[in-house]
């Protein structure tokens, strides 16, 4: 399972489709990573470790304090297979983006950078 979304070369984790985390440190002895909410800035207190050669989720803690951002994992989801695309494949630019975007719904299309900003992700 793709569970990794890499965005401004911040490490995240998608939970369960909905939750995003970010990488907080790994475990003393370096077997567990630990992940904190995206949202630990309002106060979230959610932290999920996973293990860190498999990525399994080992440990749940806390309760989000907020909704789920379906879209925006969606958006994050989305930059990161455009650059990756960008990568595997020689076509221009507007081509992966075209290609990436025009599967999204129109409700995440909006929530997606400008296409300028978009081609700064590639770049
Ligand atoms: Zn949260």
């Amino acid at each position: 399972m793709d569970n990794i979304c890499s965005q401004r070369n911040k490490e995240k984790f998608c939970h369960e489709g909905f939750f995003l985390y970010i990488f907080d440190k790994k475990s003393a002895d370096g077997s567990r990573k630990m992940w904190r909410c995206e949202h630990k800035d309002y106060s979230c207190r959610a932290q999920i470790h996973t293990d860190a050669t498999t990525g399994d989720v080992l440990k749940n803690l806390g309760d989000h304090n907020h909704d789920s951002n379906a879209a925006k994992i969606e958006v994050v989801r989305t930059v990161t297979a455009v650059k990756r695309r960008a990568v595997d494949t020689n076509e221009g630019t507007a081509q992966v983006i075209n290609h990436t975007v025009q599967n999204l719904a129109q409700a995440e299309q909006g929530q997606l950078p400008s296409g300028h900003a978009m081609k700064k992700v590639v770049r």
